[in-house]
């Protein structure tokens, strides 16, 4: 970073653990100023925040509560970024849940359907929708110099069916949709828009699913045998963010150890 030109700032939805806070750690190596959003755990969020700030002692990282399926908390989160910051160059929408219980589509319920799509779908959906707006009206103060960045962080379950947790796929698949639309819509004004799908990832998310994925990856689940990190997808991310796909738009990542390759 040359002396005296302002760090550019990331908002990682979901940082304060797994998949987010490997984005965030990363993003602060990378020289990005953040802010780290939680939905409850703040004392997962402080150890993030202290994690990033170990990366690099100069970066200015906050942590803020905000429920994303809440419309005025993505507000609140928003004008934390804003008065925190006074600029937003990448939003990484990271923040997702699992369903509490995998239930089988046939059994699946409307509590649980409604759920997924609050946090998982409409809440980066209408997220993206005013950051976008926030980040044209920065493009218009800053120029050329401003390149800002939208990162959804979907699943291999936007396009692999899994029934036993239609309500997730469903949210994902959306998502991935929602990527493909902000990226259309949003190119002339110079902001792109990217879409990483990881595989199987170490989280507290998959903590409950361990034994199962590690029989299936040892039996050949993934070309790459092993767990996937929450540095894989961090570092994905960062070479999203530093400049690395500059001519692409509506590009899907795949950080999944080969997941989607079809095999014969
Ligand atoms: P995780 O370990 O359960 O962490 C979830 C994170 O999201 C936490 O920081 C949590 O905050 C936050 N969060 C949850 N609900 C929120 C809400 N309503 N508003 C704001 N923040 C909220 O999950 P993960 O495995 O890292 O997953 C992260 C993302 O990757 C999700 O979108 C998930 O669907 C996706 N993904 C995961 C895997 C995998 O194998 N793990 C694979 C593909 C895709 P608190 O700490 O405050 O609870």
């Amino acid at each position: 970073m040359a002396p005296g030109r302002e760090s550019s700032v990331a908002l990682v939805t979901g940082g304060s653990r797994g998949i987010g806070r490997g984005i965030a750690l990363e993003l602060a190596r990378a020289g990005f100023d953040l802010v780290i959003n939680y939905a409850g755990n703040e004392t997962a969020a402080q150890e993030a925040r202290t994690e990033a700030l170990d990366t690099r002692r100069q970066a200015r990282i906050e942590t803020c509560q905000a429920d994303v399926s809440i419309a005025e908390d993505r507000q609140r989160l928003l004008q934390f970024t804003r008065e925190s910051f006074g600029r937003l160059d990448l939003l990484v929408n990271n923040a997702g849940i699992a369903p509490s219980k995998r239930v089988d589509i046939l059994d699946a319920t409307e509590v649980s359907f409604d759920r997924l799509m609050a946090v998982n779908l409409k809440g980066p959906y209408f997220l993206t929708q005013a950051a976008a707006r926030w980040m044209i009206e920065q493009a218009g103060e800053k120029g050329a110099k401003y390149r800002p960045i939208i990162v959804n962080i979907t699943s291999v379950s936007a396009y692999a069916a899994s029934p036993e947790r239609g309500d997730y796929c469903v949210s994902k698949a959306g998502m991935a949709m929602a990527t493909k639309l902000y990226a259309v819509a949003l190119a002339s004004h110079g902001i792109r828009v990217y879409e990483i799908r990881p595989g199987v990832i170490a989280t507290d998310m998959t903590s409950v699913v361990k034994e199962k994925y590690d029989v299936l990856i040892e039996h050949g689940l993934t070309p790459i045998k092993r767990w996937g990190l929450p540095s894989d997808v961090g570092r994905a991310v960062a070479a999203i963010a530093t400049g690395a796909l500059e001519f692409s738009t509506g590009e899907v990542i795949n950080v999944d150890g080969g997941f989607h390759l079809r095999r014969l």
